[in-house]
């Protein structure tokens, strides 16, 4: 069955996994726009250059997703420029790691609402254009340290962990619209974020692996495009693991 092209939102667009998946999207066919955290205006305009230079086309737009409102708008401006939200990929996506004994009520709160609420906040405002047009592929970006638990990370081992619940709940809603909704939850990958941890610290992360290495953003992206096309219509409620074998469950 061929994709048909969609119009596909990505959250976290420009950080090192939505890279990925935008670019993935957008060479299927997908017409991809990517949301930036609006203090990231200048970082959002050069990633967009970037793009264009590797022949991508991709539009870009600032909202705060753990804002409702600010995540209301932009999938307004969204649909009055491109049409409903056909796609959502929700990967924006933050960390406060600290012991549950130093975890402050900030920390807490910013990795609730930042991973979490804002499946809420983006997914609110679209969820009825896809009901409408009976189709939907809702992709969120949990993680392995949701699965099992990570030492120091009770507040986005909580959030991603809830990112799952309602993935199964609202996988259920959608099920009979042609709306599929599912998690995917990354192990270690090589962004920004892993690249800056100090080399001790990266390489004994590393031999927790049985595969001995980290995952390349695009081989996150595989699976977002595989999850996102026409013929993936039969796949609702999952978890699907990239991790190289780090938790098998
Ligand atoms: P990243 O920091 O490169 O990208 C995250 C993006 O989210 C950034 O561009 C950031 O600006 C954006 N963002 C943060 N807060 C926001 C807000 N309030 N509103 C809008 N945008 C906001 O990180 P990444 O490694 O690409 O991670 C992407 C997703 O994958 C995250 O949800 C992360 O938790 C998850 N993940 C990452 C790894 C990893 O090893 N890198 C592993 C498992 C899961």
């Amino acid at each position: 069955m061929a994709t048909e092209s969609r119009v596909a939102l990505v959250t976290g667009g420009i950080g090192g996994i939505g890279t990925a998946i935008c670019q993935r999207l957008a060479q299927t066919g997908h017409r991809v726009v990517a949301c930036y955290y609006p203090p990231e205006k200048d970082l959002a305009e050069a990633w967009q250059a970037a793009r264009a230079a590797e022949g991508l086309d991709i539009p870009i737009i600032g909202a705060d997703v753990s804002s409702f409102e600010d995540s209301a708008r932009m999938i307004g401006e969204v649909k009055g420029q491109y049409g409903p939200v056909e796609i959502l990929v929700n990967c924006a996506g933050i960390t406060r790691d600290k012991t549950f004994k130093r975890m402050d009520e900030g920390s807490w709160a910013a990795v609730i609402s930042t991973n979490l609420n804002s499946a809420f906040n983006v997914t609110r405002p679209i969820w009825d254009d896809m009901l409408e047009r009976g189709f939907g592929r809702i992709i969120n970006i949990s993680s392995v340290n949701g699965q099992r638990g990570q030492f120091g990370q009770t507040n986005y081992s909580a959030a991603k962990a809830g990112l799952h619940g309602f993935t199964m709940a609202l996988a259920q809603e959608g099920a009979a619209k042609g709306i599929t909704v599912n998690t995917i939850s990354p192990g270690y990958v090589e962004t920004a974020m892993t690249a800056a941890m100090r080399d001790d610290v990266r390489e004994a992360i590393i031999a927790t692996v049985p595969m001995r290495r980290m995952a390349k953003p695009e081989e996150i992206a595989a699976v977002v495009g595989f999850l996102a096309a026409d013929d993936a219509a039969y796949i609702t409620g999952a978890n699907i693991p990239i991790n190289g074998g780090l938790f098998i469950h």
